[in-house]
């Protein structure tokens, strides 16, 4: 059972703590708790015993491991968090219905109805077999639709074979609240496609589908790679525009990994302005674990912060590697100078107001009650419709 595995790896990685406070300073809300500690927090959840102040600190978590890099004894803390919120949706302390909207086994959630509702696909000779995929992440393929003919053509060239488009979610939201179930049942059913479909490689541009797809695939024998790292090592740069310095974000599932050098290596004809944290030091940008389904003012406190700390870069355009930093950044006092990588190497922008739009417009009307019903009655996908 999910909630024993839950109970075990909580046991095991609180044993491990120290209690040293050293992941306190790295994080935005643990000062918050202090001085209760990631072991302290894991052995309340175990005995039941959790203060208002903790349970306000899962949901919360953004699960960026900011924290981790600061650890001595290296605990697993964001783990540790997701086993948490999975133990208190199963003692009903956490209501997994404020993450509906992100339900991804179901047929119906922010994601597919965007889809539906403007009539987002595949096109047929994406579908084709071949033996790469391109997977782009929920947010990439969504809202940066229109990017994807241009750069569908450069990975062919970059593969040197024409390469199908995989339009899946990772299953990263459902890991994320602590539906850990579902996102194995989740996983098991991609898995099936991908190997079914005879894929010798998956490249993907979203660094949560790297981090999340990764191993799976080293088990499955299907290379998982990230496109940032094919564009760079085929020398693909994006073209710079005279006069205009950016920033780089790197998003917190890309700490540890190499993506920030690669996509430094693909930006390096442009004049590159550091942010104080960058890299493995690098600040959540509201977007991660799930937060903003359950509390947007957190995740607007984290955006305005890190959009603050571009200002003061002085540089032009904030670019990341996320499509999910890039809605959200783009939501913050830094609206209208975010990019992501992927525009600037197809040299082609992508019309965020109009994004914004259609986000709005397909909650409003007759199309906004559809909609709102079919979320609501929303079943899992291997259920008939
Ligand atoms: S994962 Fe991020 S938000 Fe969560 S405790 Fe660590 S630093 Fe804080
Ligand atoms: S830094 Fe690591 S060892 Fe120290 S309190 Fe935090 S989780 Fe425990």
């Amino acid at each position: 059972m999910v909630t024993d595995d839950a109970r075990e790896m909580l046991a095991a990685e609180a044993a491990k703590c120290l209690d040293c406070g050293a992941c306190t300073l790295s994080c935005d809300i643990l000062p918050a708790i202090d001085p209760v500690h990631p072991g302290s927090l894991a052995r309340q959840v175990l005995s039941r015993e959790l203060g208002m102040r903790e349970e306000w600190f899962i949901p919360r978590c953004a699960l960026c491991r900011r924290c981790e890099t600061a650890c001595p004894a290296q605990v697993r803390i964001a783990d540790m968090v997701v086993a948490m919120r999975a133990l208190l949706i199963a003692e009903g302390k956490i209501d997994a219905e404020r993450y509906r909207a992100m339900w991804v086994d179901c047929d119906w959630n922010a994601i597919s109805l965007f889809r539906d509702t403007y009539g987002l696909g595949v096109p047929p000779e994406r579908v084709a077999s071949s033996p790469v995929a391109f997977m782009p992440g929920c947010s990439l393929f969504n809202e940066g639709h229109e990017l994807l003919p241009a750069l569908m053509r450069l990975l062919d060239e970059a593969c040197g074979a024409k390469v199908a488009l995989l339009p899946d979610c990772c299953g990263m939201p459902l890991a994320e609240m602590g539906l850990l179930a579902r996102y194995e049942r989740f996983a098991d059913g991609l898995w099936g496609r991908i190997v079914g479909a005879g894929y010798d490689e998956v490249m993907v541009a979203c660094p949560n589908c790297l981090a999340r797809l990764k191993s799976r695939g080293e088990a499955e024998g299907v290379r998982v790679t990230s496109v940032y790292e094919r564009l760079a090592r085929a020398g693909v740069k994006a073209p710079a525009h005279p006069n205009v310095a950016i920033s780089v974000h790197d998003s917190c599932p890309a700490r540890g990994t190499p993506i920030g050098t690669w996509v430094r290596e693909i930006l390096s004809d442009y004049d590159l302005k550091e942010m104080e944290c960058c890299g493995d030091e690098s600040r959540c940008c509201g977007s991660g674990g799930a937060v903003s389904l359950f509390d947007f003012a957190m995740r607007d406190v984290r955006a305005q912060r890190r959009a603050e700390e571009f200002a003061r870069t002085g540089a032009d355009w904030c670019v990341c590697a996320c499509m999910s930093s890039c809605s959200t950044l783009d939501a913050s006092p830094a609206r209208g100078r975010v990019r992501h990588v992927l525009e600037l190497v197809v040299d082609q922008e992508i019309d965020r107001e109009e994004c914004r739009r259609k986000i709005d417009a397909m909650w409003q009307g007759d199309q906004g009650v559809r909609n709102e019903f079919r979320l609501a009655h929303s079943r899992p996908l291997s259920e008939e419709r």
